[in-house]
């Protein structure tokens, strides 16, 4: 999404074909501290110059673990989560706090639940499969928030029984439907109502009118969101407990979010003259950005915080309102930049006058991102350190696809050769949650590393997994 303009220099006899390129690092070697996790270093020359992360080589990662495989970095993991829940409980908008949700969509494992919990944070899923797996890891269900805009009535009724702490809800009839689970349980189920604020943001800007068309949320300004809020107020066995509002994803500038709040706000206004009642919470959602290559710049979960509270409460003063509770939802903010994806190389094909062609031993069923979204992803050497010159590279999967690209424009030491390793960064968040058995690919393991010690946390897959869902006959 991000693509320099800057045309680099021709490497080696490269001709650089139509398009932009980043111009190569100055050092191939060196290891941006914006994309890699934390404890993400390279080793002394005099071992090799491999990659570390928790103090563990990445070589020993990969004879151990085997290619591809996710490494995660748990104090990285820890040490985000607990930024942005001590940025949102400084920034409180009322006296009532603020809480951070993680979007259990960007990486969901019981493990990974577990350490939501120890850091205080709470959690959204968005299928009954993630709320299982909330619930199998001992999450507290009244820190589950439940979203979709097509719940089956099956998970409008696991999220009731299971006691969520609240259900978003995103049309009329999961409305209908909702009140009459609650009913069936004998609960009275609270319940955000989503609208969508006429805002969209993506990476650098973001477009504050006519993005209605989508398929999330209730209309503010059709009036679907006013509607929806007096048919909750009407239910007994919902609990109307306020507004949420998700603009985009992987956005860096708070001025979306700043005109989603206002919007928010102003209905909450708009309920207080219909209905004579202040809404206590607001969710903003999730959707900050991160780096996945250099040319990103992601602010710090203090500023958004600060910026976020800032603006709800200047709202709230001037619509004479109590300022709500205020949640967020980050997911990819948190986990995306935590891990990286370790291959093999497998094939080295340098094209005349075009690029080489660098196949790894994965590909779009570890990560469609770079084919779904046109996604940038950066790349490094990682079982040594090297001096050659930069070669302009694309990094390719082992899929029956074209399109099978990790990363679209990379340069790799013009020595990298079978056997070498390489490092993707940032694939924390939507690659092995969106991971796929194209080609029957086995999907790779994700491994947490902490402090010199590593340990699975979901395993490879195996023929045997793939042949137990083929019945066979
Ligand atoms: C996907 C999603 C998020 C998380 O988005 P990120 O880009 O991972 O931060 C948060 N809230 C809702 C409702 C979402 O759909």
């Amino acid at each position: 999404m991000s693509r320099s303009a800057h045309p680099a220099g021709p490497r080696h006899g490269d001709v650089l074909p139509e398009g932009h390129y980043a111009a190569p690092p100055e050092d191939l070697n060196a290891l941006d501290p914006k994309v890699w996790a934390r404890t993400v270093v390279r080793g002394e020359a005099a071992e090799g110059g491999a990659l570390q992360v928790g103090g563990l080589d990445v070589r020993a990662l990969a004879e151990e673990y085997g290619t591809p495989a996710f490494i995660l970095d748990e104090a990285d993991f820890r040490a985000r989560c607990r930024a942005w829940r001590e940025a949102f409980a400084s920034e409180r908008p009322g006296s009532e706090g603020a809480d951070v949700y993680y979007a259990g969509k960007a990486f969901l494992c019981r493990a990974v639940v577990r350490w939501l919990h120890e850091e205080g944070l709470s959690l959204d899923v968005c299928s009954g499969g993630e709320l299982a797996v909330a619930l199998a890891a001992g999450m507290p269900p009244e820190r589950i928030a439940f979203h979709g805009n097509n719940k089956t009535r099956h998970e409008l009724e696991q999220a009731v029984k299971a006691g969520v702490g609240h259900v978003v809800v995103d049309s009329y009839e999961e409305i209908a439907r909702l009140a009459w689970a609650a009913q069936q349980f004998g609960v009275r189920q609270r319940v955000l109502i989503r609208v969508t604020v006429g805002v969209e943001a993506h990476t650098h800007e973001f477009i504050a009118t006519a993005h209605e068309d989508q398929k999330f949320g209730l209309s503010l300004t059709g009036g679907q969101a006013a509607e929806a809020v007096r048919r909750v107020l009407n239910l007994d066995s919902l609990e109307l407990a306020g507004i949420h509002s998700h603009i985009g994803s992987q956005i860096f500038d708070t001025a979306g979010f700043e005109v989603a709040a206002r919007r928010v706000v102003g209905l909450l206004a708009e309920i207080r003259d219909e209905h004579g009642v202040e809404l206590p919470e607001i969710d903003l959602g999730g959707g900050l950005g991160i780096a996945y290559t250099s040319e990103d710049d992601p602010r710090e979960p203090a500023e958004i915080a600060r910026s976020l509270a800032d603006i709800v409460r200047r709202e709230c003063v001037a619509a004479d309102l109590t300022p709500p509770r205020l949640s967020v939802e980050p997911g990819r903010a948190i986990v995306g930049p935590t891990a990286f994806t370790l291959y093999e190389v497998g094939t080295v094909k340098p094209l005349e006058g075009l690029r080489t062609y660098v196949s790894v031993d994965g590909g779009m069923s570890d990560n469609i991102r770079t084919a779904l979204y046109d996604a940038d992803y950066s790349v490094a050497l990682a079982s040594r350190r090297s001096a050659a010159e930069p070669m302009l590279s694309r990094v390719v999967g082992k899929h029956c696809e074209s399109g099978d690209i990790v990363v679209r424009d990379a340069f790799l030491p013009a020595d990298t050769a079978p056997g070498d390793l390489l490092a993707v960064p940032a694939t924390g968040a939507y690659c092995r949650s969106m991971a796929s058995n194209y080609n029957h690919a086995l999907r790779p393991p994700v491994v947490a590393v902490l402090d010199g010690t590593s340990r699975v946390l979901v395993r490879r897959e195996t023929e045997e997994d793939l042949l137990r869902l083929d019945v066979g006959h």
